[in-house]
């Protein structure tokens, strides 16, 4: 880190933005101002754009993090009597089961390993078995582990049977091929401070119109009924209650990067380039990732923590904010890890940076990684 710079965020979102996207935070909007109301339809727009949803889906903003737009998604698309199968390798997986217990909607779990995908071939073996499920909800990217599950075939078993499936594309969206015309999928979930790279305070649901509409009244929620976010929208161009004014235009600022730099091919393709910096340089200093390679998604990486008794994760968080990278504890509830995310405003080069910031940490700490 250069003196009296901010340090690098190695997490997966908040993450660090470009200059110009925090540029376009420096100036106020006013809620009636068309616009700014223009603005957030051109951002819908491009994010319905970004999956190839032009046709049959609509994208629905959401004031708040991520997660109120998962919460406002489940409560508004599931009907009161319906059963969702949640497939369950993480965190986020069981935040998807903790928010339907609280609406008090039936759901079947799933239970995975931390370290392993679902197959389409088990969730077929479930809605054989479970003819009451209704739902899918699937964690696309399960940013716990950093673990890939395999969202076409997954879809396409939805499709066969015709349940319908709602995807948590939180840290995949932008990032990873995502193809809505290939059928299968009612709706996505993504955030504005993600791979998109804005800044958080955003989340939206891209949703088959014909499904939204069917979801009038259904939301036990005021402030996250989707349906009425939509209607209200359609008829007066503007948002139902205090817009995040701020977070649209960064991240009107962020997609135009995004659109510049080649899109979402490139953009996986960065992250792509930063992952493999990342494992290669880490395994040069005796760290092993948790993940095989044919299940890790370049997103975030979850690395095994050392073995040596002087190892704690506080001080060497500490140590290495200092160095000027901000890393990420571990999310696992069986073994002793740490992440580190390569998703942001950066290059493989800066994931170099961190990963020689960590060897003289760790050697300044006198911790052994073997
Ligand atoms: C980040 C993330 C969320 C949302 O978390 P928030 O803390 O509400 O932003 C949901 N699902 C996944 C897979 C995520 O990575």
């Amino acid at each position: 880190m250069i003196p009296g710079n901010d340090p690098i965020l190695l997490t997966p979102g908040p993450l660090s933005t470009a200059p110009q996207t925090r540029e376009a935070m420096l100036r106020d909007w006013g809620s009636w101002d068309a616009a700014f109301n223009r603005m957030t339809h051109s951002v819908c727009a491009d994010l319905v754009k970004i999956v190839h949803g032009e046709n049959d889906y609509v994208c629905v903003p959401l004031q708040g993090s991520g997660t109120f737009a998962v919460e406002a998604a489940l409560g508004t698309l599931v009907p009161r009597q319906g059963c969702v199968l949640v497939p369950n390798n993480g965190a986020y997986c069981a935040r998807l089961i903790r928010i339907l217990q609280r609406m008090g909607i039936a759901y079947v779990e799933l239970t995975l390993r931390e370290d392993e995908p679902v197959g389409a071939a088990a969730i077929e073996d479930a809605l054989n078995r479970e003819s009451r499920i209704t739902h899918v909800a699937q964690v696309h990217l399960e940013t716990s582990a950093g673990l890939l599950n395999p969202l076409d075939d997954i879809a396409a078993v939805c499709q066969r049977h015709g349940k319908s499936l709602i995807v948590d594309a939180m840290s995949s969206f932008g990032a990873l091929p995502i193809d809505l015309r290939r059928g299968g999928i009612d709706a996505l979930i993504s955030a504005s401070g993600k791979c998109l790279e804005g800044v958080p305070g955003m989340g939206f649901v891209i949703v088959r119109r014909s499904v939204l509409e069917r979801s009038e009244g259904r939301s036990p929620s005021l402030a996250l009924d989707l349906y009425d976010q939509y209607v209200y929208m359609e008829k007066t161009t503007q948002w139902r209650f205090t817009p995040p004014t701020h977070v649209v235009a960064a991240l009107r600022q962020a997609l135009d990067q995004f659109f510049a730099q080649g899109g979402q091919a490139a953009r996986g393709a960065r992250y792509t380039q930063n992952c493999a910096a990342l494992i290669s340089g880490m395994k040069a200093l005796g760290f092993e990732p948790l993940l095989k390679p044919d299940v890790q998604a370049p997103v975030i990486v979850t690395f095994y923590a050392p073995r040596d008794p002087a190892w704690n994760f506080a001080n060497f968080y500490a140590a290495v904010r200092e160095a000027g990278y901000v890393l990420y504890p571990g999310k696992l509830t069986q073994v002793d890890t740490f992440r580190v995310g390569c998703i942001g405003a950066i290059d493989a080069d800066e994931l170099r940076n961190a990963v020689a910031a960590i060897d003289r940490t760790l050697k300044w700490l006198g911790i052994r990684v073997k």
